[in-house]
């Protein structure tokens, strides 16, 4: 096992019922600014539950932050907590909405000319504006960790930033949220959950047993609870395995004492930048194809998974491997999740091209857990998934 540290000081708040206790967790001569997406907790009630728990506190409100949450719709945001002198923010909604939250956590405190330097220069978050959440759909984990992804629609970037700053103080997760989840956004969050299990997992073998067998257990959690959840957003066993699952996946935990991959993310994202596709789906369309490309690298634990996840039992190493990777592209098509880029873009002539020399430019040479992931990889990579 590596050498490790962890600390992680969220605090969930788990099960039916719980969106009230907001108000407990939130200094009462707080002045909160509630931040929140496209209108569906409107719709489904969340709104409501929110404000009403509230109803002591001084709120504003600032909607309308999209999915993949962009930079110049934060910066609107951004003026409201300078102008209001907000003191705590709220998060209610998926990984967009407490992303761009956490950018703006950052970015209430952060004294340089320019917020998209956090990005851009990769300035770590030590200290952020104090916030909390209320996860209205289980996938990313960013209710439980410190990173965020922020898209720029004028340089067509969609980058990340971090810091030990930008944990949530508190996260409310309620399963009955997922009730009025639709089934695009449900597949893409199973999707997004287990390929953070297989970014921290499919490395090699670095003898973190305990780790494994988590990791395992999330990934096969997930594989049982897929078919359930698809079919009934209700059933509330299959609901809050989901959402706990989808939490543990990034939470920090998996991902001490072992190695890290994070390419299948980082190329993810290029995917979304270009052409908006579904986070989730661009590591479905990603994820695979690397696997197959660094099939030797990481057989071993690519073998294991299958033995362990899928209960392949047939072949040596490298069969039992290519077996595994298949049966996932497998799990990703009956969840009716394409691996293919062309069938989300036609438009895709040069692009592998574009994003080697865009890594090139960042100086993103060495991805993976042996840093032996170069430009020209990834390129091929993406060029295995036209
Ligand atoms: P999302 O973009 O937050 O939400 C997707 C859609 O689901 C939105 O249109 C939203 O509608 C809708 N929705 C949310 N909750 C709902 C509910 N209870 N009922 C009905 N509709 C609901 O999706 P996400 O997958 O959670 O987040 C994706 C973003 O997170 C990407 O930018 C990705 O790069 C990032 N990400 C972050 C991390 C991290 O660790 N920080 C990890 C992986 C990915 P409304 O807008 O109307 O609410
Ligand atoms: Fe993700």
């Amino acid at each position: 096992m590596l050498n490790f540290e962890y600390k992680n000081p969220t605090k969930i708040i788990f099960g039916k019922g719980q969106i009230e206790k907001v108000a407990s967790e939130i200094p009462t001569d707080a002045k909160v600014l509630m931040l929140y997406g496209g209108g569906s907790i409107k719709k489904n009630g969340i709104y409501n539950q929110v404000i009403n728990a509230l109803s002591k506190h001084e709120v504003l409100e600032f909607g309308g932050i999209e999915a993949n949450p962009k930079y110049h719709t934060l910066l609107k945001a951004l003026e409201v907590i300078k102008s209001e002198n907000i003191t705590f923010l709220l998060a209610v909604g998926g990984g967009s909405v407490i992303d761009g939250t956490k950018f703006l956590s950052s970015a209430a405190l952060y004294e340089g000319a320019n917020p998209w330097d956090i990005l851009k220069k990769s300035i770590r978050t030590e200290v952020g504006m104090p916030f909390g959440t209320v996860l209205t759909l289980p996938a990313t984990g960013s209710e439980m960790n410190s990173g965020a992804v922020i898209s720029n629609e004028e340089t067509k970037e969609k980058l990340g930033m971090g810091g030990p700053g930008l944990f949530p103080q508190f996260s409310v997760l309620d399963p009955q949220v997922i009730a009025s989840i639709p089934k695009r956004q449900i597949v893409n969050g199973i999707t997004d959950a287990f390929t953070h299990v297989l970014e921290q997992y499919i490395t090699y073998p670095a003898g973190a047993h305990l780790q494994d067998r988590i990791a395992e257990g999330i990934l096969q959690t997930l594989v049982e609870t897929a078919p359930k959840i698809i079919k009934d957003t209700t059933d509330y066993e299959a609901a809050s395995n989901f959402m706990w699952c989808c939490t543990m996946a990034l939470n920090g935990l998996i991902q001490k004492g072992v190695p890290t991959d994070w390419a299948t993310h980082g190329i993810g994202h290029e995917l979304t930048a270009a052409y908006e596709i579904d986070h989730a789906r661009t590591l479905a369309i990603i994820g695979p194809n690397l696997y197959r490309f660094k099939l030797e690298q990481k057989k071993e634990k690519l073998a294991q998974y299958g033995e362990r996840v899928w209960g392949i039992t047939s072949g040596n190493t490298i069969e039992k491997a290519e077996q595994a990777i298949e049966k996932t592209v497998e799990f990703f098509h009956d969840m009716e999740i394409s691996t293919q880029l062309s069938d989300y873009t036609k438009d895709y002539k040069g692009f592998a091209q574009l994003i080697k020399s865009r890594f090139e430019e960042r100086g993103w040479g060495a991805l993976g857990e042996r840093k032996d992931i170069t430009p020209s990889d990834v390129e091929k990579i993406i060029e295995m998934s036209y």
